[in-house]
């Protein structure tokens, strides 16, 4: 990447790796999954452990919260949808490196696909309970720290990168991976309908793209985050992306720089 600047399109980082985590942002770091006792609130009843029941009622919705855009649904009776359900009871296990997995005779691409929707949907709701505070004012740039800017470019309809707030950009970011997940061409929701070849290209691509998202609220939003108790939510959703984009090589080294020092800390404990 030449001059120092990360676009929509071919993405590098814009500065040097070198990026040291702001204080706000380090406080985010040793939380393990479901750390935040806060709301807990596991249901009347329920054998999970409390941390377990955080993950799963973050990860799968059973709270009530507001979206950036409209949730992907993955339709009810699908294989995908099974695999889905599959990754839910995983996931419950506590065991994260085991829960990313391709289990036992599915296919990757398939996987992959699921999993890139149910993170899309994660990060969707994550940002959208900071929407009111990721302005133009706030974010009059698309950043990561203050080494890590943005552009966006899409490659087809924006070729050419594009300086814009954080808001506009995670507005294009967004409505671009939903465009990509709503294509039937290539995330194929029928039975019988094969991925495209370029499958995992494009998924790593989305997944490069999403990360942003991440690596903005940490850096720039964490503070608000924390006043709306969503630490723990945040902590266990970008540690199982993390998890997951390690486990099948998905998104580059240098694309991670600016959240390296949060992304050591979440993965070195749990080997
Ligand atoms: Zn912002």
């Amino acid at each position: 990447m030449a001059a120092g600047r990360a676009t929509g399109g071919g993405g590098g980082a814009v500065s040097p790796p070198r990026g040291v985590l702001p204080a706000h942002a380090r406080r985010a770091l040793p939380l393990p999954l479901g750390a935040e006792p806060r709301r807990a609130a596991p249901s009347p009843g329920s054998r999970r452990s409390p941390s377990t029941a955080i993950a799963m009622s973050f990860l799968f919705g059973s709270r009530s919260s507001k979206t950036f855009k409209p949730k992907k649904n993955i339709p009810e009776g699908s294989h995908q949808y099974e695999l889905l359900k599959h990754a839910e009871a995983t996931l419950g296990s506590g065991n994260l490196r085991m829960a990313v997995m391709l289990p036992e005779g599915e296919d990757l691409n398939e996987w992959v696909a699921v999993n890139t929707v149910d993170f899309f949907n994660q990060i969707n709701m994550l940002y959208g309970t900071i929407t009111d505070f990721c302005t133009e004012e706030s974010c009059p740039v698309m950043s990561a720290g203050p080494k890590y800017e943005y552009h966006w470019a899409d490659g087809t309809n924006i070729k050419k990168p594009i300086k814009c707030s954080a808001p506009k950009y995670i507005d294009y970011l967004m409505t671009w991976v939903q465009d990509q997940l709503d294509d039937e061409t290539l995330f194929p929701s029928k039975i019988g309908v094969p991925f495209p070849k370029n499958f995992m290209s494009v998924a790593k691509t989305i997944l490069k793209r999403l990360f942003r998202v991440y690596a903005h609220i940490y850096h720039q939003h964490f503070d608000p985050v924390i006043q709306l108790q969503e630490e723990a939510h945040l902590n266990t959703s970008f540690k199982h992306f993390i998890f997951f984009v390690q486990e099948f090589n998905l998104i580059d080294r240098r694309e991670l720089a600016p959240l390296q020092e949060l992304i050591e800390k979440l993965t070195s404990k749990d080997r």
